[in-house]
């Protein structure tokens, strides 16, 4: 398994031709990106991105995944998709419980788990996220938030369930305000805790767990140092190649 995963959250953004130039960009940075190597890099696309990123991605290393999903196999649930639709494109990943998509599409702690358990049973792995916004953090509540909402995430999974978990608090996304790294590896020492918890010592330990909020070439260094810090969720930065590159490389760079 890599030392570090970076994952690209492009969120609403790019054309076919803004894809492929931003793939070009990428190669002439990183070159491929070898299964060997201690960073992997993966980008979560728009759903009609998936089928073009999937063959850029394919020659540069870079994995390709979705940004949501549906609970239900099909029926009448009109502009969603399902994960047997993604897994016959290709795709082998998603993210789930954005703070975007709890935002302003009333994701709930109820409806990630019933998308958690989805993905899995279909063979995709989720990159569940979690985080408080600024009111919890400054009600002093984080602890409490992260606690609820990897209990409803996690509760009852297989113990060797293929998962990673990205904390991303809501006020450092898209604000250019990052937690700092100490702020960021106090929440992850919780959720590390309580992962073993869940999936026993040995899982919990493996299971890949991502900052997201504000991450720039300027505090991946820092970042990627702290001890249960494994990789980085990336919305803003993720949109151009050269920081993209940039964090690839620092990553790459580390102990
Ligand atoms: C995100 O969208 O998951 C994210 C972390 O965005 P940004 O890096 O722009 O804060």
């Amino acid at each position: 398994m890599a030392k570090f995963l970076l994952i690209g959250n492009w969120k609403m953004n790019k054309t076919r031709t803004e894809l492929a130039a931003f793939f070009g960009n990428l190669k002439e940075k990183c070159g491929t990106i070898q299964p060997s190597s201690n960073v992997q890099v993966k980008i979560a696309a728009p759903y009609l991105l998936l089928d073009r990123a999937l063959e850029h991605g394919r020659d540069l290393g870079v994995e390709v995944g979705a940004q949501n999903l549906h609970w239900e196999a099909s029926g009448a649930f009109t502009g969603e998709i399902s994960v047997g639709m993604l897994k016959e494109a290709g795709i082998n990943f998603s993210l789930i419980g954005h703070s975007e998509r709890r935002q302003y599409y009333n994701e709930t702690d109820d409806t990630c788990a019933k998308k958690i358990r989805a993905a899995l049973a279909g063979g995709i792995t989720p990159v569940f996220c979690v985080g408080e916004t600024l009111q919890e953090r400054e009600r002093g509540e984080t602890s409490k938030v992260i606690s609820r909402q990897l209990f409803a995430g996690l509760t009852g999974l297989d113990k060797g369930s293929k998962i990673v978990i990205a904390y991303e608090p809501v006020w450092a996304i898209g604000t250019g305000l990052a937690a700092t790294a100490a702020q960021a590896q106090e929440v992850h020492a919780q959720i590390r805790k309580e992962l073993a918890g869940f999936f026993g010592a040995s899982h919990g330990a493996a299971i890949p767990l991502l900052y997201g909020g504000s991450m720039t070439p300027a505090n991946t260094h820092e970042l990627l140092s702290q001890n249960d810090i494994d990789g980085g969720l990336i919305g803003g930065a993720s949109l151009k190649a050269d920081s993209l590159g940039e964090m690839f490389q620092i990553a790459q760079r580390l102990p």
